[in-house]
């Protein structure tokens, strides 16, 4: 079962490797957007870690929803609402449970990556962090490597895709042969829940 600890780690391992990865992601959003996703995520999830710290939340959910809400507020930007919408609703979703199930983040995990979809209006295959976050929730339900495996790859499938929202998609077929930062964050994101597993 995966506690409240859990959740913080996944977090906090997040915050790490956007830290390790933040200029491979700006670099990425260089070709097909303005250069600024690795910065945007290091704030937010600076403020995630900063947060987590000084007052651990007592639950999954609580973890979660918290998170959301200062990447909300502190990322902009396009990834900023759709990132923290993803957390937010995904710890909703958890409820007040202390302890929760791979199968059962698996479920809420969906239900968050339809509330991204929904705000965003992206389906897969649009060249966005959708195309990394629908696999990797449906792999879940299978295990934490699956999950991981399966968001790496939809990170690297965005390759020849051409952009259909978020800026990207101003450039039309100039968009084709550049990897999706977002995606690629998104990668980020599911290999912390893979790394906070063990
Ligand atoms: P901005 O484009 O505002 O500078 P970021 O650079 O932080 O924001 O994030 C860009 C990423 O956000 C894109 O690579 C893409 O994965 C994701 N994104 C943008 N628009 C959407 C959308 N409508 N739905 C889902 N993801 C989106
Ligand atoms: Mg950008
Ligand atoms: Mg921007």
């Amino acid at each position: 079962m995966l506690d409240a600890e859990f959740f913080r780690r996944w977090m906090t391992v997040t915050a790490a490797s956007v830290d390790r990865e933040a200029e491979r992601l700006t670099a990425l959003d260089s070709p097909i957007g303005d250069a600024d996703h690795g910065t945007n995520l290091q704030r937010g999830f600076t403020a995630v870690r900063a947060a987590l710290e000084k007052e651990p939340p007592a639950t999954p959910g609580a973890v979660l929803t918290l998170s959301g809400r200062l990447l909300i507020s502190s990322v902009g930007g396009a990834s900023g609402p759709l990132y923290g919408t993803l957390l937010r609703r995904t710890g909703k979703a958890l409820g007040a449970a202390t302890e929760v199930s791979r199968e059962q983040l698996a479920e809420a995990l969906r239900t968050g990556v339809d509330a991204v979809r929904q705000l965003g209006g992206a389906a897969p295959g649009d060249k966005t962090m959708i195309d990394a976050l629908v696999p990797a929730a449906d792999a879940l339900g299978d295990s934490f490597a699956a999950a991981r495996a399966a968001a790496e790859e939809g990170a690297v499938a965005t390759t020849p895709l051409r952009a259909r929202k978020g800026r990207a998609s101003y450039l039309g077929e100039r968009s084709i042969g550049h990897q999706d930062p977002g995606a690629t964050s998104s990668a980020l994101l599911i290999a912390g829940l893979a790394d906070a597993s063990g």
